[in-house]
Formats: C-alpha cells, structure tokens, sequence
C-alpha cells in the first residue's frame, strides 16, 4: 500500500502527535549503540547510502497507551505493514534496524505505574529498569539481574534484547526464573492481549522481540543486598582469574558481579590506577557482610581487594564500578582499541582456563580477555554444558588485525562455544540449537510475520 494512504490510516486511528514521518527523526530513533560492532557499522553505513536515511520505513509510531498501541498494530496487521520494534535503544546488536521497511514502533512511552510486592515487581514494558530497582528496594528487595544500561534501558528492551547483567553471577540469566509472567500483544487486525507465565514466555527471552510485542512484565525480586563496589589487584592475571574462579563457584557467595582482567587492559581503568597499578585486576560487586571473607580468599591467590564504594542506584559520588563491567566494559576497552570488536566465549566449565589460555597463545595480544562466570542453568544447558553450575562467560576483546571473522572461525575450528553480537539472526545467535518453541509462539502472536521480519528465518507467514 502507499505510504500516504499507510498514514492516513494510522492518523484516523491515533493522536497525530504519535505519528512521526520527517526523515530525520524517523531516522533517529533507529540509531542505537551498534557503532561497536565494526560489521555492523559498516552494514548500517552501506544502508543507508543505499536506502537513505530512513531505511525504507514510512512512519515512527509512539503509542501512549495499551488502547493507542492495540489502534495501531490494527492498521499495520490490516494492511500487512512490517513492524520494527524499539525501546530505549541501548543494544548493539542491530536489534532496532528495520530490515523490511513499514512502521517502527517507539515503545518507550505505553503508561502504566511500576508496583512492588512481595516477592515481584510488575511495570509496563516501557518502564526503566532502575526504576523498577528503585520499586524494589521500598519493598526491601531488588531486581536480580539489572543490565548496565539500567539508568535508560526499559524492561522490556532488556527482556526481549539483553540476557544478563548485575547479579548473573549469583542469579543466572533472563531464562533462569527471573521473569515471572508477561503480558504481550499480539499483531492481528484485532490485537489481543496474552498474559504468559514464566515458562510460557520463554521464547520471547533474548528473541529481540520476533515473538510478540511486550506490554506488561512481572520480575521476581530477592532480598535486598547491601551491595560495596571492589576493586583487586593482582600480580597476574592467572592470580586474578584463580580467585575469580573459586568465588564464583562457591555457592555461599552472592555478587553481582565479579570480573577479571588482563593487566594490559587494566591499564585501561586509569581511574582505578592507584589501586591496580601495573598488575590485572578484578572488578567486583560484592555483598558488603561478605567482602572480608571474599579479601582472605583474594590475599590467598595473592592480590588484594579495595573498597570503593557503595553501589548506590542514585548517581554515585565517583565512577561506579557497575559502568566498567558487562556491557559497559566495551566502552572503556573501546577508548584502548578503537577498532576492537567483542564476541561472547562460553569456554568449557570443566577446564576454562585452557580454552582461555589456547585463544591467548593462538591471538596473544591482538585478544583482551576477562574471567567471569554466570550461575545460569539455562545457558549450561543451552551450550551442552550439562553437569556444570556455574558457566565461564568471557567477553573477548579483538582487533582488527586478525579481526572478528578469524576469532569466530577459531572458536568453531577449535569447539569452543560462542554467542554472536555481530548478527540479529537468531538462528545464528548461538544459543538457540532448537528455535520450534519461538517459531510456534510467533506463529500464534505475529501469524503474518510482520515483527522484525527476516531475524528469525524459519518463522511461518500466514497470507
Ligand atoms: C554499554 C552497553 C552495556 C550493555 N550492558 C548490557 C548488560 O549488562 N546486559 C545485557 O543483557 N545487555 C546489555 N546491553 C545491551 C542493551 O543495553 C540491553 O539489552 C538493554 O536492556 C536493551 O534495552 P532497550 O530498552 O534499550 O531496548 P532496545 O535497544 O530499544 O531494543 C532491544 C530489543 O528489544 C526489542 N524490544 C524493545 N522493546 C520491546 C517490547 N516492548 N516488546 C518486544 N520487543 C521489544 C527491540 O525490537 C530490540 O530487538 C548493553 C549495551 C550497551 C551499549
């Protein structure tokens, strides 16, 4: 259909002040942090030299309300219209480039308050992440995994494109009981409402939101943690990496994250210099009544560890240790290297030091590595670990001379487990072996294959 009568549409059926079609602002919200990966960079370059700034896509929707949304989706399912969905636009992964033109769906703005109760917290899929922490803790409890883009990324955004964060150590990842229900829409001429329990929704975890459009999500919250930022020094990084090792398998610990780094980026974290100095480093997240057990066992691999801070929700008083790791880790590697690209390496848990050592003997030091691990029985199984509790997840650092491609082509030479931020195809992610449960809940939730079309290529369409 042509894009006047696409807009005419959507005008009869919202506010007009929901619909953007100016080129550059429909371009703007289909920029995110993608500029990390090189591939992708350049992909998007190519794109848009090609499509132009909007990329092929006619409209941005911004839908204020479940009832704005519902009006909406109607006219897009009627008139077979492509939907690329966004939140905040914090991934990297390409999540919120349209691939077939049509309408993107701005997500940020669905009301509804974020409620804290015993046990869980509940929000509209549009709702902060630190937001709902901060709903949490008035009910002495906490989100157990926050990604580290938690002061801007919505909930929904991280369900359906993030998997891990502050508190995978202890908590495991999004798959591991972390999301007790959702409510999504689903994308026909007359949209409906489908409350999902944990395991029902599944499919939509990590699926950068091929499955359904999420409106409501309900997370299971613990006890609330006093929780100190720490930073290690270490002679080497065999030293730090052994006492991340045995503090992240020991069961009695609870962190929210505990990360190893090689002196050489070390370096990097010049406002941690006067506590590293020259050596590797750990940057941790511990709990406060744990942090003089968790020092004995760093003393013993022969580092030593520092409190920082705090970790406070509200902006802390120095550089938070929360901005450094995980997610944020890229950033600073990325002051380093700024040709470096990063791939997720699940080395095998029985023995991660040799999967870590081979790569550094094969890349040297064209390769940053870290030591962290995940307590995520999902992933183990997913990555054909069975028997392991706790899974090494490495982000590795590399530049562009090898470059990713031969990283990648390593890991599959060599049988080690990887999980590609380079693509959105999730066929090609590395962690969906089996896809049938996403094809079956999309075919029900999206029959005419309109969400993100083309990211999960063995999806039905419905004529
Ligand atoms: C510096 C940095 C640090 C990061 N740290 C982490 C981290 O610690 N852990 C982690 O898991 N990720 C991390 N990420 C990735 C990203 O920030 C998270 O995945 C984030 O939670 C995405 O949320 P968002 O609101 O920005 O979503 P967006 O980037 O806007 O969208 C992400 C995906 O979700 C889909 N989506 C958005 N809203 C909905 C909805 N309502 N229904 C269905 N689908 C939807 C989009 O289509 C897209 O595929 C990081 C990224 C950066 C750049």
């Amino acid at each position: 259909m042509s894009g006047s009568v696409l807009i005419d549409k959507l005008r009869d059926a919202l506010p007009s002040d929901r619909i953007a079609t100016g080129a550059s602002e429909v371009a703007a919200l289909t920029r995110d942090q993608s500029w990390l990966s090189p591939s992708l960079a350049d992909a998007r370059k190519q794109r848009l030299s090609a499509e132009g700034a909007q990329l092929g896509l006619q409209a941005a929707v911004a839908p204020r309300s479940i009832d704005e949304l519902a009006a909406a989706v109607s006219v897009a399912a009627l008139e077979r219209t492509p939907i690329t969905l966004r939140g905040a636009g914090t991934s990297n992964f390409g999540l919120i480039d349209p691939s077939a033109g049509g309408l993107l769906f701005d997500l940020r703005n669905l009301a509804g308050d974020v409620v804290a109760g015993d046990g869980f917290v509940r929000s509209p899929a549009s709702a902060i992440l630190g937001d709902l922490e901060r709903a949490a803790r008035s009910h002495g409890a906490e989100v157990p995994i926050l990604t580290t883009t938690y002061a801007t990324a919505t909930v929904g955004g991280w369900i359906a494109g993030g998997h891990v964060g502050l508190g995978s150590s202890t908590n495991g990842a999004v798959w591991d009981g972390i999301v007790r229900a959702a409510t999504l829409m689903t994308v026909e001429e007359s949209p409906r409402l489908l409350k999902l329990s944990a395991k029902a929704a599944e499919p939509l975890f990590h699926t950068f939101g091929v499955a359904g459009i999420l409106v409501e999500v309900e997370l299971a919250t613990p006890r609330q943690r006093s929780w100190v930022e720490v930073v290690g020094s270490f002679p080497s990084f065999d030293h730090a990496s052994a006492f991340t090792t045995e503090i992240s398998r020991d069961a009695r610990f609870v962190h929210r994250v505990v990360a190893a780094q090689e002196a050489a980026a070390s370096q990097g974290l010049r406002v941690l210099a006067d506590i590293i100095g020259t050596g590797a480093s750990v940057l941790a997240i511990l709990d406060d009544e744990q942090f003089d057990d968790a020092h004995q066992i760093a003393t013993r691999h022969g580092g030593r560890l520092v409190r920082w801070q705090p970790w406070a929700l509200e902006e802390p008083s120095r550089p938070s240790i929360a901005a450094l790791v995980y997610g944020h880790r890229m950033y600073w590697v990325k002051r380093m290297y700024p040709d470096a690209a990063f791939l997720h390496i699940y080395p095998d848990p029985h023995d991660p030091d040799h999967d870590l050592r081979a790569l550094k003997q094969r890349f040297g030091d064209a390769l940053l590595i870290e030591n962290k691990y995940i307590r995520s029985p999902w992933m183990v199984r997913a990555l054909g670990f069975d028997g392991a509790e706790t899974l090494p997840a490495t982000v590795a650092a590399i530049r562009a001379d090898p470059g990713i491609g031969a990283l990648i082509a390593h890991c599959d030479e060599a049988g080690i487990a990887y999980q590609n931020p380079h693509t959105h195809s999730i066929e090609e992610n590395g962690l969906f072996g089996d896809v049938s449960r996403i094809v079956a809940l999309k075919a029900e939730t999206d029959p005419f294959n309109l969400i993100h079309r083309g990211r999960l290529a063995s999806a039905r369409t419905r004529a």
